[in-house]
């Protein structure tokens, strides 16, 4: 029997009828494991709760705190929960209820107890949709179990509250005791992103957005044959459809290519999350569960096809620095003196190109706000800082050594000003910046050419 894991994001979890829904592409999918997100905006509004309750009085902060609890029940009545079901939300309310009054009383949240509060949107949300999909089942006459899992059976982390790291070991070991039951092919998990247990029992966070690298975890510990990612857009387009209306959906994306479509931009769901997958070699496909029918997008570690061109993202924002010396004419070292200052201020940067005696590098814009940093390299160096750029970067394969690529690209930008190219690193990516005012002008004019 193969395994697979589908997660659903919050917009996916956002009221009975997406439970539902999520619930019957689990069955349709097959999958046995079901990692879910707390419902649409919780985690934010539990955020906003424990602000209220570290400043504002408790009336007030009841007040958030009832709207929160009741957009939870009102799920459960759409649903008609069982009685189980209304005791363990209770059981959680209740909980709630002490932990926020302790914070309001003390006026004081620490990093545990603010992981503890955040833990309630998904351990709710699991609640109720553990009893959406056992609902789905009976109505469909299966054969099959909806388990609720506390996923802090398995989730062992450090003890970095917010953004705890995984013990991957510890946590493969725990998930092999749950694996038979799996394998009977009977039952299935609905359990939660987000949260984990450290060595001492306490709840911990893996970081805003966690759900993705928990679902990715958990398929790697139970050695799924596949994780699926629902969210609320059928898969990743070949550009942000908002700046070129004819974007396509990506049929199928390597890993790699993804990580560079990510990190250079695109709003995609960051593959550093699909990690798990990546390095056992386990196939993602995200698709959108309001149209599971609109075919999503595969991610491999090997494509069937490896198209010269698979997207085009856009970073905006960007700032470029111009880093010179003459003095370092024929010196080594240079390069050194310049990213240790950058070590030391932790700034990173996204693309370098160079010359002899000098070095142009680009930045997120609001990384330069760091004026120490720039005062250190003026130590040694003249630095010049030009704003309001875009960077283009195109995702693709054997970009590099494709004779006439780049003839190709760079006839359609006549008219465009290019400041810098930088290419040669990645056979996957190449890019290069534009005045902010030609981004979204170059990525529609690539696109027609390139991709259609
Ligand atoms: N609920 C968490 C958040 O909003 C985790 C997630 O949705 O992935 O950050
Ligand atoms: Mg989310």
């Amino acid at each position: 029997m193969s395994i697979v894991v589908s997660k659903f994001g919050g917009t996916s979890m956002a009221d009975a009828q997406a439970m539902i829904r999520s619930s019957k592409i689990t069955i349709e999918r097959n999958a046995s494991i079901m990692v879910v997100s707390a419902t649409s905006g919780t985690t934010n509004e539990l955020l906003e709760l424990i602000e209220l309750a570290l400043t504002d009085s408790w009336d007030q902060t009841k007040i958030k705190l009832e709207s929160l609890k009741n957009k939870h029940l009102s799920i459960a009545e759409e649903l008609s929960a069982s009685e189980d079901t209304y005791f363990e939300l209770n059981e959680l309310t209740n909980e709630l209820d002490s932990l926020i009054k302790g914070i309001n009383l003390l006026k004081d949240c620490s990093p545990k107890a603010k992981d503890r509060v955040l833990s309630f949107g998904e351990r709710l949300s699991s609640r109720l949709c553990s009893y959406a999909l056992q609902k789905v089942i009976n109505e469909k006459g299966l054969d099959l179990t909806a388990q609720f899992f506390d996923v802090r059976n398995v989730m062992t982390t450090d003890d970095e509250y917010g953004t705890a790291r995984p013990n991957f070991d510890q946590i493969k070991v725990h998930a092999q005791n749950h694996k038979e039951k799996i394998l009977t092919g009977n039952i299935i998990y609905v359990t939660q992103g987000f949260i984990g247990i450290n060595e001492d029992g306490h709840t911990t966070t893996l970081g805003r957005g966690g759900s993705d690298y928990s679902a990715a975890i958990l398929a790697e510990a139970f050695d799924a044959d596949l994780l699926e990612i629902w969210t609320d857009v059928a898969g990743i387009a070949t550009t942000d459809p908002r700046i070129y209306q004819n974007a396509k959906q990506i049929e199928e994306i390597s890993f790699k290519e993804a990580s560079e479509l990510a990190s250079f931009g695109a709003k995609i769901l960051h593959p550093t999350t699909l990690l798990p997958c990546q390095r056992s070699n386990i196939p993602v496909f995200v698709g959108s569960s309001y149209a599971p029918q609109d075919n999503g997008t595969w991610i491999r570690k090997q494509t069937e096809n490896n198209p010269l061109v698979r997207g085009i993202a856009l970073k905006k924002n960007q700032v470029l620095l111009t880093i010179s010396t003459p003095e370092m004419l024929n010196a080594h070292g240079f390069l050194y003196q310049i990213f240790e200052v950058f070590n030391r201020h932790k700034v990173s940067v996204d693309s370098i190109t160079t010359s002899e005696i000098s070095i142009a590098l680009t930045l997120d814009n609001n990384q330069i706000i760091n004026r120490k940093l720039v005062r250190d390299l003026e130590l040694f160096s003249q630095v010049k800082i030009e704003q309001h750029l875009s960077l283009v970067s195109i995702i693709g394969n054997q970009i590099n050594h494709t004779p006439g690529f780049t003839n190709q690209l760079f006839s359609t930008l006549e008219d465009i000003q290019i400041r810098m190219i930088c290419a040669g690193a990645s056979k996957h990516n190449f890019c290069f910046l534009v005045k902010e005012k030609d981004g979204e002008n170059a990525v529609r004019k690539i696109h027609e050419k390139l991709l259609g």
